[in-house]
């Protein structure tokens, strides 16, 4: 969002500029946490993700990230900031109510985001909606999109409550226009649930599939899909599947990303989001397929949170990285273990 303490950041940085000399001059593809380490102020500090690129990089940017958020999905996107984009950011799910819920309060104070435009809810698991429902009574967003479930879950209810009249649903074929260039050089495409029949009774199978792109690099996300789901975008999409980056469906199960899913999306980057712990995920055998096809693995719980920084023709990544990825307090903290017992869906074994 533009803020005072953006601003306040950006004359700091003009100010630094003339110190530090060509080292903030550099392209996008220079460490944003690097160039935000000289700068002690708390407002600078507050935004230092935009604060490190210069106006022009910013501007040419799109800027992904997913988050750490143990067991969950968290994904963070702010769009290219070009005059001619109609919306700054937006957020795929959001982790689960509590450590998901603490790790995106903290990332967007961080940034000093106080709006989200558009947010949008793969399925109505808790570990993916049960962050929004705690996070999004302090945060203004304008537009909430979900599949049209009825997952009868008490977290989820609360949910929709919130987004009132600002949830619509989508379904495969829709676009969200995200700029008014008629080249959309970003676009949000939705691949998954169809746009026809009734929604699975599987609700990870109704999570909404994403394509976002821009220019040259896709990213594929893919909430939690399971076979059956990812043999109907094989068959619909085939090549089209391709993305430099997909979001492992299901934190790395078994039960998703058949050989045939993966082979189509060759990914470069295959990002699973999971705390490393909740049923054993993610299996060794599926990060292997991803391998198998030339794609790097990075994975939240031990490279905390992942922020690929895309322009039309470039892909870069940085991870936070950890200092003790399996630190013993953690799993005590988390929130993830106990946020079953406020769900009424009997999610199970199914998150
Ligand atoms: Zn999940």
């Amino acid at each position: 969002m533009r803020i005072k303490a953006s601003i306040a950041a950006l004359a700091i940085l003009l100010g630094l500029l003339g110190t530090f000399g060509l080292a903030f001059g550099q392209a996008p593809s220079a460490p944003q946490a690097d160039s935000a380490e000289p700068i002690s102020t708390p407002s600078a500090a507050a935004d230092s993700s935009e604060a490190g690129q210069t106006p022009e990089a910013a501007e040419a940017t799109l800027e992904v990230t997913f988050l750490d958020v143990g067991h969950g999905d968290c994904i963070y996107v702010h769009l290219p900031k070009r005059p001619d984009m109609l919306y700054d950011d937006f957020l795929v799910d959001g982790g689960d109510s509590g450590r998901g819920a603490k790790a995106l309060r903290d990332f967007l104070k961080e940034r000093g985001e106080e709006e989200v435009d558009l947010v949008f809810l793969t399925h109505a698991h808790s570990d993916h909606c049960g962050g929004l429902a705690k996070v999004l009574p302090e945060v203004k967003f304008d537009h909430f999109y979900y599949s049209g479930t009825d997952y009868p879950s008490r977290t989820f209810g609360k949910l929709k409550e919130l987004a009132g009249d600002k949830a619509e649903v989508l379904k495969r074929g829709d676009t969200i226009d995200l700029d008014s260039d008629e080249e959309d050089k970003v676009s949000l495409r939705v691949l998954s649930p169809p746009s026809e029949g009734a929604l699975s009774k599987e609700e990870n199978d109704n999570s909404l599939v994403l394509m976002l792109s821009f220019g040259e690099e896709d990213f594929l996300l893919t909430g939690d899909i399971e076979e059956k789901t990812e043999a109907q975008l094989v068959e619909e999409y085939g090549e089209k599947l391709e993305a430099e980056v997909v979001k492992v469906p299901h934190h790395g199960s078994d039960t998703s990303s058949s050989e045939p899913f993966v082979a189509a999306v060759r990914a470069k980057y295959a990002v699973v989001s999971t705390d490393g712990k909740r049923y054993h995920l993610p299996k060794e055998a599926v990060l292997e397929r991803y391998r198998d096809t030339g794609a790097e693995v990075l994975r939240t719980d031990e490279d905390g949170n992942i922020t690929f920084l895309a322009t039309e023709d470039s892909l870069t990544v940085k991870v936070e990285g950890k200092e003790e990825p399996s630190e013993a307090g953690e799993a005590s903290a988390a929130g993830s273990e106990t946020d079953g017992a406020d769900e009424e869906g009997g999610e199970g074994g199914k998150e």
